[in-house]
């Protein structure tokens, strides 16, 4: 099963956070997560980007 890399980036400041992986064949459209934003200094929401 191919997992590709995507990078979760603040959506505030638009700070590139978080880096893992998912699978785009399960999910195929692009997610949100609220996660912590450092910068922010506060949980953000975070969409994936390139
Ligand atoms: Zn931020």
């Amino acid at each position: 099963m191919p997992r590709d890399k995507i990078i979760l980036a603040c959506t505030q400041c638009e700070e590139r956070n978080y880096h893992t992986t998912k699978n785009k064949r399960l999910h195929p459209q692009r997610q949100e997560w609220r996660k912590y934003c450092p910068r922010c200094n506060s949980h953000t929401l975070h969409k994936e980007t390139k």
